[in-house]
């Protein structure tokens, strides 16, 4: 997957402040990692997850935050040649990419923008840290990533980090965003956070995942995208990741047991399902993961 030289990169895409938005002074709340199932809700939370607050209950902010990443969105970033130069421009090229489709797809639509950190950082939705993995958090409309760990997360759940992969995974967190200017988050939360393969939960993912499939396809074919390509070779790793990062896989390499109860996001054929259907999409009625019971399992 390259970046078309001439289009241009939006540097308003990335939040590059200094610490979190959060709302500070929370005096410590923390994401509570207590006991094995607290480990494994974590674990399956911080796959591509809505924030792992929502799914805990936790919802303090805490006070420690570190410096966001630099040089991601410089005003070197200005287009697509420099997203093909440096690797450091492409995180700003994904956003700038996923709020143009976005725009085309929903009226009134208000973007989203990608909040690179390390270490830990305080947010609306509660403390994060790296090994939360990447999340959108609704409180503040902000996609939190760390840019170095996502590689090593991938590589840890035995598939590689490409731009392809990337996309899919920024894609998939602006999934979430759309949810929420759309209402579903809303919905789906106040439905409770229930898991098991057929709850809201996993329906929210699977549909995060088809939206980010229907990402895909429209950056494959529009003349005006900043993605220049999405080739079969891309779209075999965009495939694997989506399998990665089944729950049933996740649980396999965690515990050793898959148990389908505490799923959260969805069996690996139901993720590669639903982006897959995405991608095929012309509509993204094809992605009303809450109309059916067919989840592909
Ligand atoms: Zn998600």
């Amino acid at each position: 997957m390259d970046f078309k030289d001439d289009a241009r990169i939006d540097s308003d895409s990335i939040d590059s402040s200094a610490g979190g938005p959060g709302r500070g002074g929370g005096g410590g709340g923390r994401i509570v990692l207590g006991g094995g199932a607290g480990v494994v809700v974590l674990i399956i939370a911080l796959l591509l997850g809505i924030n792992p607050g929502d799914i805990l209950g936790t919802d303090d902010t805490g006070t420690t935050t570190r410096p966001a990443a630099t040089s991601t969105a410089s005003s070197t970033c200005r287009t697509g040649a420099d997203a093909n130069r440096d690797p450091n421009c492409r995180w700003a090229a994904y956003a700038t990419s996923i709020n143009q489709f976005w725009a085309t797809q929903m009226n009134g639509y208000t973007k989203a923008r990608i909040k690179p950190f390390s270490g830990q950082i305080s947010t609306a939705c509660g403390m994060a840290s790296s090994e939360t993995g990447p999340f959108y958090c609704s409180g503040d409309k902000l996609v939190y990533l760390d840019t170095n760990f996502l590689s090593q997360l991938l590589n840890q759940l035995g598939t590689q980090t490409s731009t392809a992969a990337e996309a899919y995974v920024i894609a998939h967190e602006y999934g979430h965003h759309a949810q929420d200017l759309l209402g579903t988050l809303a919905k789906a939360h106040a439905s409770g956070n229930q898991t098991g393969s057929h709850s809201p939960s996993v329906r929210l993912e699977l549909q995060a995942d088809c939206y980010a499939g229907a990402y895909l396809k429209w950056a494959a074919d529009d003349p005006d995208d900043l993605i220049e390509n999405v080739t079969s070779a891309d779209i075999a790793k965009i495939v694997d990741a989506a399998k990665a990062v089944g729950d049933d896989h996740i649980q396999e390499q965690s515990s050793g047991r898959v148990d389908q109860d505490a799923w959260t996001h969805g069996s690996s054929k139901m993720r590669v399902y639903w982006t897959q259907r995405g991608f095929n999409a012309t509509s993204l009625k094809s992605c009303d993961t809450f109309a059916t019971d067919d989840l592909g399992g």
